[in-house]
C-alpha cells in the first residue's frame, strides 16, 4: 500500500525528519515549505495525504487546509495537521478548516504509521466510489457535490459503560445528534444491525467487555461494516498499542482521554459528514446499476432517466446561454386499439411508434417512454421553430404508414398530437418545462388531436405552424 504524501513546513529540519521516516517506509514523498508552494504542488500533483503545519509565515495551514478543503477537486485528500502538542483550541480551529486528522509534535512514529495507514486506506474506497460516481453520472443519474453545511441529526450509537464517561459524552453530543447508548457488547452490536447508525463511539476500556474485539465484530458484519467508528482511548502504553491495532482493523478514527469535548464535537461532525458523502457515493451507484435507464418494450430512456438528463442539461444550457425544446406526446385514441385487436398488437404499434421517433430525431436529442402510451423528446440547443418543424415531421411519420402486424395480415393506424415547449433560461425549471409541454399537448387535444400545438409565448418567438 504505497502513496504520494506531501509534507508541508516552514522549518526545514521538520521537513527533511518527516520526509526521511516517510521515504524509509517507501511512501513517496513530496515537500513545501510555505502555504502557497503547498497549494501548487495539491493542485499539480494531488496527493493521497498533505501533512501540515499549523503555524507558517504568510499564509498559515488553516488556510491551506480551507483552501484545499474548498475545491471539490482536491476536497477528498486528506488533510493531517501538525500541532503543538497543548494547542486544543488549535485542533478545534484546524477540524473547523476541515482538516481529517492531527499529528502532534515531535511527531510519533506509532502514531504517524496508523493515522497515514488508515487515511490511506480511507482514501483508496473513497477514490474507487467516487470513479463509480463519475461512471454513474455518465449514465446521467444525478450528481451533487458534498455540501459543506453543518452535519446536524447524525445518528450516534456510543459503547460506554463508564457512567460519568458516558453523561459527558451525551451531553457534548445530544444538542446536535440523536444519541443512543449500549453498554454492552450484544446490545451494541444489535443497535448497529437496525441500520438507524451513522456513527459508533466505542470505549477501549470498556469493563466487562473489550471494545476492540467488538470493534472487530462491527467490521464483519454486512450491516455496520460502513458505519465510522471512533474509539476512546486512555493515555497509556497498552492502550496506545490497541490503539495502533484498532486502526489497523478499520476503526475510522480515536479520541485519547480525557477527551476534550469541542474535539469529540469536531471530530464526529468529521465523521459524519464523511458517512453522509460515502452514502450518497453508494446511493447513487446503486441507482444507475439497479435502475433499468431504458423501457424494455421499446428501447428508448425511461422516465426516470430523462429527468435527471434533463435537469443537468437545462442548467448547463442556461450557463452556456442555450435553450432546450421539449416534445410531449400522446397517442390518439390508444385505448381503442387495444380494445379492438388485443394489448398485443397494442404493444407492437408502440414498438414501431418508438422507432419512427428515434429516426425523425437527431442523434444529440433524447427520445423517452414516459407513460403507457406517451413520450417526450428532449432537443438540446434548439428554437422552438427548429422544434416545431421536427414535431410536425414526427406527426406525419405516424400518421402517413399504417403499422403492420408482424406474422399477421393487419395494419393500424394511429395518430399522433404533440406540445412543445421551449425553456426560458435560468429562472425555468423542469417542471416548468414539462407542464408548459402538458398543457400544449392538451390543447392539441382539445381542438381535434393529430397536430402540434406550441406552448404559449409572450414574445413573437415563432408563429403558430
Ligand atoms: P387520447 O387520444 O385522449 O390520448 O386517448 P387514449 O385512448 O390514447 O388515452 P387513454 O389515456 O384513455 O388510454 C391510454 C391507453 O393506453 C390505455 C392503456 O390500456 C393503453 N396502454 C398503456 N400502456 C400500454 C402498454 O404498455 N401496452 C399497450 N398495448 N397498451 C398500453
Ligand atoms: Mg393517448
Ligand atoms: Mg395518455
Amino acid at each position: 500500500m504505497t502513496a504520494r504524501i506531501l509534507v508541508v513546513d516552514d522549518v526545514l529540519p521538520n521537513v527533511k525528519l518527516l520526509e526521511a521516516k516517510l521515504s524509509r517506509e517507501y511512501y513517496d514523498v513530496l515537500t513545501a515549505m510555505n502555504g502557497q508552494d503547498a497549494l501548487e504542488i495539491v493542485e499539480r500533483e494531488v496527493p493521497d495525504i498533505v501533512l501540515l503545519d499549523v503555524m507558517m509565515p504568510g499564509m498559515d495551514g488553516f488556510e491551506v487546509c480551507e483552501r484545499i478543503k474548498a475545491n471539490p477537486n482536491l476536497m477528498h485528500i486528506p488533510v493531517v495537521m501538525v500541532t503543538a502538542l497543548s494547542d486544543t483550541s488549535d485542533r478545534v480551529r484546524g477540524l473547523e478548516a476541515g482538516a481529517d486528522d492531527f499529528l502532534t509534535k515531535p511527531v510519533n512514529d506509532i502514531a504517524l504509521f496508523a493515522r497515514v495507514r488508515s487515511l490511506i486506506r480511507l482514501k483508496i474506497m473513497m477514490d474507487e466510489l467516487r470513479l463509480r460516481e463519475a461512471t454513474s453520472n455518465s449514465f446521467g443519474v444525478s450528481e451533487n457535490e458534498e455540501a459543506a453545511e453543518e452535519i446536524v441529526g447524525g445518528r450516534i450509537l456510543v459503547v460506554e459503560d463508564r457512567e460519568i464517561y458516558a453523561r459527558n459524552i451525551n451531553q457534548a453530543l445530544q444538542d446536535r445528534h440523536e444519541v443512543n447508548m449500549a453498554t454492552t457488547s450484544d446490545d451494541a452490536i444489535v443497535a448497529a444491525r437496525s441500520g438507524n447508525v451513522d456513527l459508533i463511539i466505542v470505549s477501549l476500556s470498556l469493563q466487562d467487555a473489550d471494545g476492540l474485539r467488538l470493534c472487530s465484530h462491527l467490521r464483519s458484519m454486512d450491516e455496520s461494516r460502513q458505519i465510522p467508528i471512533l474509539i476512546l482511548v486512555d493515555d497509556t502504553p497498552d492502550q496506545m498499542e490497541r490503539l495502533v491495532r484498532g486502526l489497523d482493523l478499520g476503526v475510522n478514527d480515536y479520541l485519547i482521554r480525557p477527551v476534550d469535548l469541542n474535539e469529540l464535537l469536531a471530530r464526529t461532525r468529521t465523521q459524519l459528514r464523511r458517512k453522509s458523502y460515502e452514502d450518497r457515493l453508494r446511493a447513487n451507484y446503486h441507482l444507475s446499476m439497479s435502475l433499468a435507464v431504458t423501457d424494455p418494450l421499446t428501447g428508448l430512456y425511461n422516465r426516470r432517466y430523462l429527468e435527471s438528463h434533463l435537469e443537468n442539461l437545462l442548467q448547463r444550457s442556461a450557463v452556456e446561454n442555450k435553450t432546450v425544446g421539449l416534445l410531449a406526446m400522446d397517442i390518439d385514441h390508444f385505448k381503442a386499439v387495444n380494445d379492438t385487436h388485443g394489448h398485443a398488437a397494442g404493444d407492437e404499434v408502440l414498438k414501431e411508434f418508438s422507432t419512427r421517433i428515434k429516426r425523425c430525431v437527431r442523434f444529440i436529442d433524447l427520445a423517452a417512454r414516459t407513460g403507457g402510451e406517451e413520450f417526450v423528446v428532449i432537443m438540446p440547443d434548439s428554437s422552438l421553430d427548429t422544434c416545431l418543424g421536427v414535431a410536425e415531421r414526427l406527426r406525419e411519420a405516424i400518421e402517413e404508414a399504417a403499422v403492420k402486424m408482424p406474422d399477421q395480415d393487419l395494419e393500424i393506424s394511429v395518430t399522433v398530437s404533440i406540445g412543445v415547449s421551449i425553456s426560458r433560461g435560468a429562472d425555468d425549471s423542469m417542471a416548468s418545462l414539462m407542464k408548459r409541454g402538458d398543457e400544449a399537448l392538451y390543447a392539441a387535444k382539445n381542438t381535434g388531436r393529430n397536430k402540434v400545438v406550441s406552448e404559449e409565448v409572450e414574445a413573437p418567438i415563432a408563429t403558430a405552424m
